[in-house]
């Protein structure tokens, strides 16, 4: 299953045993193998002169309490020896945006993946152009040749891979490095993979953000961001955090810390489940081809197998050329997957989707309908009978 072989198996044998012990410290709770959720906003002192000289182990809510610690540390240990700290946001885009500002000022320039999420490019468009911070979009397979794109106050590099609607996995050593020689930084989005199946700080991304309300939760039930900085970038992130007065409410920071527990045997099911599925779908007439990174057929699937240790469960289809009464009916057929944003909880889901009027420095043109699929836990063999279901009302839907 796993294309890496031991190497990829060692990793995934060590991230399974730090799921379960990372920031966890029962000792320091009486025992209780999980941490109190502390409600708090005032932390009280026990004189004036340590509350002048602001002498205290915790200083008040928004500043960290010990549930907030818990899941910093456990993303941080997961994230591997380059992390310098992480900070928690209350989603993902929260996450992306508090990393951008973080390291940007007026007057810079970003270069932005033409894949990337869409509302990170909205960000882009409606908060950091106000700012006077330009972004160029490149082709997300650009690899080394994005040395041609950098400009005199180019500050940031941003990947998104693979892109969650359209899956090109991205080179990021290779852009790492002209990135680092030409003095700036690379900030990526890492919430397709997790630290489980891509640890990006280990590939020269200074910045990683991660939407813990993804597969971290888990259970579809929460909003959760997280950044990982390493040592170039962790003070510029902990104190835009600080002076922003961001931080994560405790419920959700737990909904957090229970999920990242089974993130590794929930995220190997999801793998297996989302292959099978694929491979599955590639022998379908209905379908004009897969873009899944993990199976052979993907045009960067040697990139992947080279750095990726896995996959989830978060893949897209083209099918072959149909009305979109016809897509609709398929969709609407489907009684096991969903039809909703976000992904990455138990269970599964279908969108229909367009990127062509979202693209500027590539043409979007798969040649025929694009669906997204999210496997969830569910058993693949009655996942494909429901697509199986699927596909008869859309042949009838023509
Ligand atoms: C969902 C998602 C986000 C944003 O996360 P939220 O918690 O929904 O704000 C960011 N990046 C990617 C790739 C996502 O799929």
């Amino acid at each position: 299953m796993n294309d890496k072989g031991n190497k990829g198996g060692q990793r995934a044998r060590r991230a399974a045993t730090k799921v379960v012990t990372a920031g966890r410290d029962p000792k320091s709770h009486h025992g209780f193998v999980n941490p109190p959720v502390y409600h708090a906003s005032t932390v009280l002192y026990p004189s004036a002169e340590d509350f002048a000289a602001h002498r205290a182990r915790y200083q008040y809510g928004r500043r960290g309490t010990p549930t907030t610690e818990a899941l910093e540390l456990a993303v941080q240990e997961l994230e591997g020896p380059q992390c310098a700290g992480v900070s928690l946001l209350p989603s993902g885009l929260a996450a992306i945006s508090a990393a951008l500002l973080a390291v940007l000022r007026a007057g810079d320039h970003l270069l932005m993946t033409d894949s990337t999420y869409q509302p990170t490019r909205n960000f882009c468009e409606q908060v950091l152009k106000r700012l006077g911070i330009t972004t160029t979009y490149y082709d997300p397979l650009i690899g080394a040749d994005i040395a041609d794109l950098f400009q005199a106050n180019t500050r940031l590099v941003y990947l998104e891979s693979p892109g969650s609607l359209t899956f090109e996995i991205q080179d990021v050593s290779a852009i790492a490095k002209v990135t680092h020689d030409k003095g700036a930084l690379v900030l990526m989005d890492n919430t397709w993979a997790t630290p489980l199946y891509f640890r990006p700080l280990d590939h020269g991304v200074d910045l990683a953000i991660q939407a813990g309300t993804k597969y971290i939760g888990g259970h579809s039930d929460v909003m959760l961001g997280a950044v990982s900085a390493n040592a170039a970038t962790v003070a510029a992130l902990k104190n835009f955090v600080r002076l922003g007065g961001l931080c994560e409410g405790p419920d959700d920071v737990y909904l957090g810390l229970r999920g990242l527990r089974t993130l590794d045997v929930r995220l190997e099911r999801h793998y297996k489940s989302g292959v099978a599925v694929a491979r599955w779908l590639e022998t379908r007439p209905e379908v004009l081809r897969l873009l899944h990174p993990a199976l052979p057929s993907h045009p960067q699937h040697a990139i992947w197998k080279r750095d990726f240790s896995g996959a989830c469960g978060l893949f897209s289809m083209v099918l072959k050329p149909v009305p979109q009464r016809a897509v609709y009916a398929f969709l609407d057929t489907l009684e096991l997957f969903g039809i909703g944003a976000s992904w990455g909880g138990y269970e599964s889901l279908a969108i229909p989707f367009d990127c062509a009027p979202i693209r500027t420095a590539t043409t979007w043109a798969p040649g025929g309908p694009t669906v997204r699929l999210h496997i969830g836990l569910e058993a693949v063999e009655d996942l494909c009978a429901d697509l199986e279901r699927g596909f008869a009302a859309m042949a009838a839907a023509q």
